[in-house]
């Protein structure tokens, strides 16, 4: 057993989620991060397509309807709104972090299009904005003195006292247990020890680790939820999975790559055994999903394929960079002019630790952010480019009600708001 350490708030994960949350708890505060893999192996490093924000007043009702849509009117409309409200201050932050969005000709912000949403309002950076936001949001946690930083360190269990939560019991992780490689073996992995907190924060991502073809790493594999669960915590709609239509087919074992949404979004389109299209490819993920697996069960085939023919070569360079080098250097194929196998793959989970609108859990001193929680925002089926932005405003309201105790309040509806956020950004 190594020795036992103690702080103010513990988080546990090192995604948005878990880096954002240690941003906005005051300096004051005594942080300890855990992270179950190496730093970078985190499900917000992957994420390709973008984030979506309010770009102004006018589409708040088509984002809400949008995001009820996808998730089959049975979001918690609370959420909804809470998010949409919140994104703007959201995105100005990132960008005062440093975050390189895509910019138009004007010096604003670029915005894509995904499937199901009526009209563009992704931020982005080229196909690897999970990257450039985390990166930059981990930098900035690097820089904090009040910060520290456990890499290869798992939680096991929850420290419980009383009905309340006071840290967690975790354990030093062999490098051959995460998915990269590392070159040396962790002589003490495998020792517990225990991290005392006044608070706890779980920030530990998605369940894809638990399926045989997933988007996601390896490592994620629904820790906190089922620790949560045997710790008597509430939580919701564990059958909620999100499959993703379009995982690039063929690869060996492994993580899937994914062939982000925002590829049909920009015009790529999906063709049968034939070559011939056979459904729209913009609409709610399950939906696609769902119409490329009868497609498949019609044809006899174990994937689609995915054409690019309609996209301008200019965009296929200038924002499907890493997309394109993938493929060539897996299948040997070139977006540019070839189709390229796709299959639907698990990709995101809706449900998770039951938390109200500032991540409070149903047991005190524990909150829940990100993937790992269920806060109801995206129902049945997650909009696409909703995750990464949920995450953030969660993690934001969790560390707010930490600090204060209260709620934080929601940025008042107003046209004038939401041009102030962005006019220093620009
Ligand atoms: C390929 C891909 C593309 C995506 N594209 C988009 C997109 O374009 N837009 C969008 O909005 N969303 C996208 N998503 C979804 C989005 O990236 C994730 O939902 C989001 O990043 C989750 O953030 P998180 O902080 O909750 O979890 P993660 O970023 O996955 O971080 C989880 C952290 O928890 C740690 N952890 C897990 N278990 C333990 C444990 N037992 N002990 C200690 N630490 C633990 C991990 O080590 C990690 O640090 C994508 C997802 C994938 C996989």
């Amino acid at each position: 057993m190594h020795e036992d350490l103690g702080c103010d708030v513990l988080i546990v994960g090192c995604g948005v989620a878990g880096l954002y949350a240690a941003l906005n708890l005051p300096r004051t505060c005594a942080i300890t991060m855990l992270s179950k893999g190496a730093l970078e192996e985190c499900d917000s490093m992957l994420a390709q397509g973008g984030i979506c924000v309010l770009p102004d007043d006018a589409d708040y009702d088509a984002f809400f309807e949008d995001t009820m849509r996808a998730g089959h009117y049975e979001n918690r409309r609370e959420s909804v709104e809470i998010m949409i409200r919140s994104s703007p201050a959201i995105i100005a932050d990132l960008v005062r972090l440093g975050v390189a969005f895509e910019r138009d000709e004007s010096g604003g912000l670029a915005f894509t299009r995904e499937g199901a949403h009526s009209r563009p309002r992704i931020c982005y950076h080229a196909d690897t904005t999970g990257k450039e936001i985390t990166t930059r949001l981990l930098d900035a946690v690097r820089a904090l003195p009040n910060v520290r930083i456990l890499e290869r360190v798992a939680m096991v269990d929850l420290l419980v006292a009383g009905g309340r939560c006071g840290g967690a019991l975790v354990r030093l992780v062999a490098p051959e247990e995460s998915t990269r490689t590392a070159p040396e073996l962790r002589e003490d992995a495998g020792a517990c020890f225990r991290v005392r907190a006044l608070r706890t924060i779980l920030a530990c991502g998605g369940i894809g680790g638990l399926y045989d073809r997933s988007t996601n790493y390896p490592q994620l594999t629904g820790d906190a939820c089922m620790i949560a669960a045997e710790r008597g915590v509430a939580l919701e709609h564990l059958d909620y999975v999100q499959i993703h239509p379009t995982g690039l087919y063929g690869e060996g074992p492994g993580r899937t790559f994914l062939i982000s949404e925002s590829c049909r979004g920009e015009g790529a389109i999906l063709l049968n055994r034939a070559g011939e299209r056979f459904t729209d490819e913009l609409q709610p993920r399950d939906v696609v999903a769902a119409a490329i697996r009868e497609q498949m069960r019609i044809d006899g085939t174990d994937h689609v394929s995915l054409s690019f023919e309609r996209v301008a070569s200019e965009v296929i360079l200038s924002h499907f960079g890493t997309i394109r080098a993938h493929c060539l250097e897996a299948l040997g194929l070139d977006i540019l002019h070839d189709p390229i196998p796709v299959v639907p793959t698990q990709h995101y989970f809706m449900g998770g630790i039951s938390v109200d609108a500032d991540g409070a859990t149903s047991m005190p001193g524990l909150f829940a952010a990100g993937e790992t929680a269920c806060n109801g925002v995206h129902g049945r089926n997650r909009l696409a480019s909703n995750s990464l932005l949920e995450s953030l405003v969660w993690a934001r309201r969790a560390a707010w009600r930490i600090s204060t105790g209260a709620s934080l309040p929601l940025p008042l509806p107003s046209g004038n708001h939401v041009e102030q956020e962005f006019a220093w950004t620009r």
